[in-house]
């Protein structure tokens, strides 16, 4: 069994999204809290094994801790477009749980209950909840350097990542920036910082860590979810190959004066904002991120095959697609003119925070529009449940799609391939047509009754399993 040794030296890695979403609910005929709804979404899964926290089939894992804020976090993925379609095949699970509950809650709270399942990262008294970004990356790769290589980028992607928000008087191009103040922590609570380092990897700790990026939006574009990662991954294959070969990455002057302040400046002032590097000279975002997209563009000529290779099995991307798009998306933010758009026309049909804006400005050109109606638009377009915006841009093709519904479909049961998550997935499977009490996480399986027995998968790239896997399954199965 290759265990954990697996993929130290090449440019294979796991992907992961978990995404909280925000819940409310309206025209009820009594009152009725958010929570109250949030744990009515989790009933059926309350019955079915005594905890709001899970694992399913896909090998996700879904919860709810106090609070309204559901999590989905999707299970270990290969691809980013693996990992898209695991979350696109998340909202489609909370938007399954979120009409259910609505349906219940109609029979004591009137036929005008409407339940808001939002993938946003910001409500209206203000609390932030968080889509955090998780790879796998070699050790090699210092905390130093994601400071100074990788969060620049990270800070900058935002220009065609930033879901936007409109705050009663501006577009913001992202919802996280006014909620994070620190760049890279080990905490999670008092601070908030953009990048955590809090050392969980759930794979060889000699080997891996788990980089836990905190500073992106919840993204409803399907292409912003890809690019995230896809571009994440390439700079992160740069930075390791680097650290590998204690070569330059080309990336050694992107490092920022003031990360906060570069971040709000984004955040305000998008793709031409002006930024203070460390070296004291000032910079764009777009140019940081030609700077980024060059540097990767060189270290990928000479090695093609092999970064290709990471990428392989991609459902919905290759190497020169994500290459090329994000070269594309940088020039379609520099349209050469001065009109203050911001580029928002001709990435709008790619970039949540475009889209918005370029809808907001064609209400506006027929005539004023009130703030109110903005913020409602706002967050109609982040209603995975009973929103309406983002469906009929995507029906009348002014926002892009890069899968089908039958791809999310087959994403809402079945694991990412490659990963461990089909030896969990298959296990959930099997122990929910058993009567056995049964829980896992993301290293372990576990059978409580009527038997004990506890199977461990370190390596994150084990599809296969060995045989104490094999005899778990067969203990579930006798039981059953
Ligand atoms: P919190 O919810 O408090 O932030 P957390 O981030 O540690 O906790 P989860 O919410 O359980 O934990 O999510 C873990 C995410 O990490 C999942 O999306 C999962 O697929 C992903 N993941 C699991 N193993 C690895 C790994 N070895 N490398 C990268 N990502 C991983
Ligand atoms: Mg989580
Ligand atoms: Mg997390």
């Amino acid at each position: 069994h290759a265990g954990a040794s697996t993929h130290v030296d090449d440019f294979a890695r796991i992907f992961g999204i978990e995404t909280e979403y925000g819940v409310s609910v309206t025209g009820a005929s009594r009152p009725c809290d958010a929570g109250q709804v949030a744990m009515m979404m989790f009933q059926p899964i309350m019955r079915r094994v005594r905890s709001t926290n899970t694992y399913l089939t896909n090998g996700s894992r879904i919860y709810l801790d106090v609070g309204a804020h559901p999590e989905y976090a999707t299970a270990e993925a290969r691809t980013p477009g693996d990992a898209t379609l695991a979350d696109a095949a998340g909202e489609r699970i909370m938007r399954d749980m979120a009409l259910d509950a609505q349906r219940r809650l109609r029979e004591t709270h009137g036929e005008h209950a409407t339940v808001h399942l939002f993938k946003n990262n910001a409500d209206s008294a203000g609390h932030s909840f968080g889509c955090h970004e998780n790879y796998l990356v070699r050790r090699g790769v210092a905390l130093t350097q994601i400071e100074t290589q990788l969060l620049p980028f990270l800070i900058t992607r935002q220009i065609f990542t930033g879901a936007g928000r409109f705050d009663g008087a501006y577009w913001h191009v992202t919802q996280r920036a006014a909620f994070v103040d620190e760049t890279v922590s080990s905490a999670t609570t008092r601070s908030r910082p953009m990048i955590n380092t809090r050392d969980e990897p759930h794979a060889d700790p000699e080997s891996f860590r788990r980089l836990h990026v905190i500073i992106g939006d919840s993204n409803r574009s399907q292409w912003a979810t890809m690019m995230k990662l896809a571009t994440t991954h390439l700079v992160l294959c740069l930075m390791e190959w680097g650290a590998r070969h204690a070569a330059p990455t080309g990336l050694e002057s992107i490092a920022l004066a003031d990360p906060v302040e570069a971040n709000l400046a984004v955040d305000t002032d998008g793709a031409r904002a002006t930024l203070r590097l460390a070296d004291g000279t000032t910079t764009s975002p777009l140019a940081l991120q030609r700077r980024v997209l060059g540097a990767v563009l060189h270290f990928v000529d000479a090695r093609r095959d092999e970064v290709a290779a990471s990428l392989a099995g991609d459902p919905l991307t290759t190497l020169d697609d994500v290459l090329g798009d994000w070269g594309r998306g940088l020039n379609a933010l520099d349209d050469g003119d001065d009109d203050g758009d911001d580029g928002a026309e001709s990435l709008a049909d790619r970039a949540d925070w475009a889209c918005k804006r370029r809808f907001a400005a064609r209400l506006a050109a027929r005539g004023t529009v009130d703030p109110m109606r903005l913020a409602q638009l706002d967050l109609d377009y982040h209603d995975i449940a009973n929103g309406a915006l983002f469906d009929s841009l995507t029906r009348h093709g002014m926002m892009r799609t890069l899968c089908d519904d039958a791809q999310i479909e087959a994403a809402v049961t079945t694991p990412p391939a490659g990963t461990r998550a089909v030896l969990r997935g298959a296990f959930v499977d099997h122990a929910e047509a058993a009567p056995v009490t049964w829980s896992c996480d993301w290293t372990q399986l576990r059978l409580t009754e009527p038997v004990k027995d506890e199977v461990m998968i370190l390596d994150p790239f084990d599809a296969v399993g060995d045989e104490r896997y094999a005899q778990l399954l067969a203990l579930v199965d006798a039981a059953g």
